[in-house]
């Protein structure tokens, strides 16, 4: 290791990849520097994505089982919700993830300086006026979420200003048809807001397979979620103490408590200093990286989302633990590989998807492709008053009928798929899913027995 640098290697974002990549090089005994303009650790994931809103789909879903508490039997009396005391768990719970981090870092003898990075040069990084050096840089400043520039829309908030909530607000309007404005809409509605949701297009999620767009459209209907298509907002209004958002046709949405956007995240490269180290962006402003995550720079890195690729925290930390395997650890050619990525969306009930959507399917195998489904109402669902469907879907093609996709949508989907994953990564065939023994009486055995 090169001793001429102040570091062997310094992390740019303290979140899900910097945290990973820089523990990992730790690990292996490197010199490491994580920087952090935040006043916590652990970045998006931790502080304003998956953790808090994994708290708030767990009160949706507790909310949803009171519901369904008569249909067993009981007679339960709801006297209240206190929105406020969930978001104080759930902070404290965020603290002591923010805490454990720290300490973490700290047994990997992992360094880390607060305040906001700005390469100067292909290895120097310069914080508060001081310049740190390193052998090798790693970029992982993550990304924010975009707010459209439309009249009034410092009325609106983002997911950010979602987790900043301090009560619950009566009427929410949703603006969005990716997974995070689908999730806030179906957890601020389960916990008893009144919320519409205005998509821009004819369906959310376009990007998941046919089947679970359908599906989770009926369930969220059937829940109560008002669902706006072919709405785009032009402008928000304020009247009073509540919020209107203007169509570009002319069609009015009222009387709003909050208006959230969801309508995409760009990532964080303005004032990064790419341009003094000569990092290349792509039009969007991502950072193009090859399969071992170095930039057109040799000395520089990139990870996660600012790289635009899956962007999801176990893909940050994959890629970011693999780099540090390669470089730290001598192990040769070792990389993330971005295909086949399993992924949940915490809608309710969730869904969950890997591989090829049938549409993907049928343009890259065309005839080849055979698809099994299903759609039953789970056990569960059989006692309570409220109806809701799951939903599986097999892939497979050729004579051998390998698996090339997997969606499902329903009660513990989010918990089902991850095993099914690893089958399908070792290339499992529709006759390895019939040849393993069911677990009775689940919903997951449906999944092996699809005829
Ligand atoms: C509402 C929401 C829900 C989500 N839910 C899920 C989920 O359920 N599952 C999932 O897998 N993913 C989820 N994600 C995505 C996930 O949060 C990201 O993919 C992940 O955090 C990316 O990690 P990262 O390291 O690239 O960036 P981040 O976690 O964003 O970390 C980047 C860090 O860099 C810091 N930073 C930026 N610029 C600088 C600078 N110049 N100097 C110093 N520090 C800097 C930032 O303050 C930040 O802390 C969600 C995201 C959102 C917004």
């Amino acid at each position: 290791m090169s001793h001429n640098y102040d570091f062997d290697l310094i992390a740019i974002g303290g979140g899900s990849g910097g945290i990973a990549t820089a523990n990992r090089a730790g690990s292996y005994g490197a010199r490491a520097l994580v920087i952090e303009s935040d006043e916590v650790l652990g970045g998006t994931c931790v502080n304003r994505g998956c953790v808090p809103k994994k708290v708030m789909w767990y009160g949706g879903a507790m909310a949803h089982s009171l519901r369904d508490a008569v249909g067993y039997g009981f007679d339960v009396t709801v006297n209240g919700f206190d929105w406020s005391a969930l978001v104080e768990k759930r902070e404290q719970y965020i603290s002591n993830i923010n805490n454990a981090y720290a300490n973490y870092l700290g047994k990997n003898n992992v360094e880390i300086l607060s305040g906001r990075a700005k390469l100067v040069d292909a290895h120097t990084v310069e914080v508060k006026g001081k310049k740190y050096s390193a052998e090798r840089i790693v970029l992982a400043p993550g990304g924010y979420a975009r707010v459209p520039e439309i009249p009034g829309s410092e009325l609106g908030v983002t997911s950010d200003g979602f987790f900043e909530f301090k009560t619950q607000p009566s009427r929410v309007l949703v603006l969005g048809a990716g997974y995070i404005a689908v999730e806030l809409a179906g957890m601020l509605n389960a916990m008893g807001t009144k919320v519409t949701l205005g998509i821009r297009h004819g369906s959310f999620l376009r990007e998941f397979d046919l089947m679970l767009q359908e599906r989770l459209t009926e369930e969220m209907l059937s829940d109560g979620v008002e669902i706006k298509t072919h709405f785009t907002a032009a402008s928000l209004e304020r009247k009073g103490d509540l919020i209107t958002a203007v169509g570009e046709d002319g069609e009015r949405l009222e009387d709003y408590d909050a208006v959230i956007f969801a309508v995409g995240r760009s990532p964080s490269t303005s004032d990064l200093g790419l341009e003094a180290a000569g990092v290349e962006v792509d039009k969007r402003g991502y950072i193009p990286v090859d399969k071992y995550q170095q930039t057109n720079v040799p000395s520089i890195f990139a990870i996660g989302d600012v790289t635009g690729q899956a962007e999801l925290t176990p893909v940050a930390i994959a890629a970011g633990r693999r780099l540090a395997d390669r470089i730290y650890d001598n192990q040769e050619g070792r990389h993330l590989d971005y295909s086949l990525i399993p992924t949940a969306v915490f809608s309710h009930p969730p869904m969950a998807t890997v591989g090829l959507t049938e549409a993907q399917a049928r343009e890259q195998y065309g005839d080849a492709v055979k698809v099994y489904q299903s759609n039953f109402t789970a056990m569960y669902n059989s006692f309570t008053p409220h109806k809701t469907k799951t939903g599986m879907k097999l892939i497979v093609t050729g004579t051998e009928e390998k698996v090339i996709g997997i969606h499902m949508i329903g009660l513990a989907s989010d918990e089902m798929l991850q095993g099914f994953a690893v089958a399908m990564r070792m290339g499992a065939t529709k006759r390895d899913f019939d040849d393993t023994i069911a677990i009775h009486p689940t919903s997951s055995e449906e999944l092996v027995t699809l005829r």
